[in-house]
Order: C-alpha cells, then sequence, then structure tokens
C-alpha cells in the first residue's frame, strides 16, 4: 500500500491528514481528530472530500520505494513470464552466434582473431541467475537499507532461488560445448558460497578452471566488468552477456538518467542477440542516476528528487535526449 500524506484545505484552515490505503474506502484520520472516509478512486476522479486538496506528498517511508517494485518481481506472472522468454530467447540464438565466426558481444574486448577462439557466455549473478528477492522483502520489512553485512549474510543462508529459464540456458550452453562464465560483483569474500549455491541450483560449473569471476579477485577486476570481459576474451569468443544492469555491459554507465538511455540506445544493434537485458525494478543504478549517485542523501530528499525527476506531461518540456556516441568496435 503506498502512503500518502495530503494536506486539505478544511473551511479555511489547514489540516494534515493520512491517507491509509491506495484502494478502497478507508477511514483517513485528520491529525485533528476528525475522521473522512474516502477511496482512492474518488480521490483520483477530482472527488475529494469536504475542502481542496492543497498538496501530495509521499510519506517518508523507505521501505515503500521499493514496495511495489519486489512485489511486482516476487508474485506476477508478468515478470516471471518475461524472465523466462529472455532466456528462452537467448537459448534460440545460441546456434547462431555460435555458427557465426564473426559474432562476439564484446567488441571492444575481444582482439586480433577472436573467430578461431572457443564460444563462452557471461552471465551476471544477482537477479539474472539468483533471485534474491527475499533479502529486498527483509530489508523493506526491516526498514533497513543495502548493506554489504546484511547481504553477506544473505548469500551465506544460501536461500536464493534460480531465475526461471536460466539454469536451462547455462545447461544448453554446455551442451552446445559453450564455456560458461559467472562475472559477478559479489565480493572474492563471497565466491565459496557463490559457488556452492550455483552448484545447488544446477548451475554449470568447471572443475578446473574459475569461472567464477568476482570483484577484486584479480586487482585490475574493478566493479566496472570490461577487465574481467577482456580477461576472457583472451580466451574465448563471447558469444552472450546477460545481466539486469547497464553495468553488465558498459562501463562508465554512473553518468545522469538522460546519458545513460544514450549508452543503451547506443547500442541497439547489441541488445536482444548479443547482449541480453532482464529487468530489475528493484535496485540498481539506475536509481542512483536520479539521484546523483548521492548515497548521503536523506529518505525525504530522495524521495522529494524523485518525485521531481517525475515527468507529468505539464509544464516546460524536458530536455531532448542526447545523441548516442558513436559505437567503437575493435578490428
Ligand atoms: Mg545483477
Amino acid at each position: 500500500m503506498t502512503r500518502y500524506s495530503i494536506r486539505l484545505l478544511c473551511g479555511g484552515s489547514l489540516a494534515s491528514l493520512i491517507l491509509v490505503s491506495a484502494c478502497g474506502a478507508q477511514p483517513v484520520k485528520a491529525r485533528e481528530n476528525r475522521t473522512i472516509t474516502f477511496s482512492m478512486a474518488e480521490w483520483m476522479a477530482g472527488e475529494p472530500p469536504k475542502g481542496e486538496v492543497a498538496a501530495i506528498e509521499p510519506e517518508v517511508d523507505g521501505g515503500n520505494a521499493a514496495l511495489s517494485a519486489t512485489l511486482w518481481m516476487q508474485t506476477s506472472a508478468e515478470y516471471r513470464a518475461m524472465v523466462r522468454q529472455t532466456f528462452g530467447s537467448a537459448e534460440r540464438r545460441l546456434r547462431d552466434a555460435l555458427n557465426d565466426r564473426r559474432w562476439t558481444a564484446a567488441p571492444r574486448e575481444q582482439g586480433a582473431n577472436y573467430e578461431a577462439l572457443p564460444p563462452a557466455v557471461i552471465l551476471d549473478v544477482d537477479e539474472t541467475l539468483l533471485d534474491n528477492s527475499p533479502y529486498q522483502a527483509r530489508l523493506i520489512k526491516d526498514r533497513a537499507s543495502f548493506a554489504p553485512e546484511s547481504f553477506a549474510s544473505w548469500c551465506q543462508e544460501q536461500k536464493a532461488t534460480a531465475m526461471p529459464g536460466a539454469e536451462r540456458f547455462a545447461q544448453s550452453a554446455v551442451d552446445l560445448k559453450i564455456a560458461v562464465f559467472y562475472v559477478t560483483n559479489r565480493p572474492k569474500s563471497l565466491e565459496a558460497t557463490t559457488r556452492a549455491q550455483l552448484a545447488a541450483l544446477g548451475f554449470p560449473l568447471d572443475e578446473e578452471t574459475d569461472t567464477i569471476l568476482t570483484r577484486g579477485e584479480d586487482p585490475q577486476w574493478a566493479s566496472g566488468k570490461s577487465t574481467r570481459r577482456a580477461h576472457i576474451a583472451r580466451t574465448h569468443r563471447i558469444l552472450m552477456v546477460i545481466g539486469d544492469d547497464l553495468g553488465d555491459f558498459i562501463d562508465d554507465h554512473k553518468v545522469p538518467a538522460a546519458q545513460r538511455r544514450s549508452l543503451a540506445e547506443g547500442h541497439d544493434d547489441l541488445w536482444g542477440a548479443r547482449w541480453i537485458l532482464l529487468p530489475n525494478p528493484a535496485y540498481g543504478p539506475w536509481e542512483g542516476a536520479v539521484l546523483s549517485f548521492d548515497g548521503a542523501l536523506g529518505e525525504a530528499d530522495r524521495v522529494k528528487i524523485k518525485m521531481g525527476a517525475l515527468r507529468d506531461g505539464r509544464g516546460a518540456t524536458s530536455a531532448p535526449t542526447p545523441p548516442p556516441p558513436p559505437l567503437e568496435v575493435a578490428p
């Protein structure tokens, strides 16, 4: 339920009311000990009870910011169908990718004579292969924010489930003799538990080669994933990259939101065949981009900035999206 703080002008006096629910007829308690009942539908239809709505502000509530997104990921048929269809579509393209020797999903990292290299796919882990939504749910219920310690505890519980279609995709790749690499921004300290979790869920792991490439495992492996792609590209032709975050594909993505959209649009030739993207409305740099990546913001300011970033089609027209940057393709 979305909680709103609304102000009503009643008989010339300003009263702050709390709207308890977003649906159905609900009692609304005024801080002046008056109760008015009305429905969100009535209110949205422009029929506020006795008075004039002067302002609407979301209640400062960190949990609710991610509530609908996490609920959608956990309960909707649409999200699960979308993930399944994405992996199914990727699986059907594997043979094309395999048979076309010029095909690569890493045009920047792939070196000379990559055509002769054995094939590989690169998979992100969190919200690509593993569903960590219970961790998000805990944050919401506990009114807590992401913290590395709590996330590490969640990982060590090994309660994440596999995303629908993910394990089948990975197994299909192995059946076609395509190596599967897991490139994750989980830290090295979580590699062993991640390996155990992936193995338990049936994801293929190479007994001889380390195919789980964690952040910081090598001094060159920062959160940007291009150095890890380059590492794989030295020995393999990378057929596909699958992830839920622009950062799974492009390093310099921590830029303003319009620029991120422009970056994505600049790679339209890769999306859907070589770069496979899954939705993640619960968290990610897309949100940080709106907030100028300012981690020090309080919840009230975060909500205020997000409200300011919403386009409602009224007032000044927003600036057009800048043109996409030219794609650099390695020879
Ligand atoms: Mg991810």
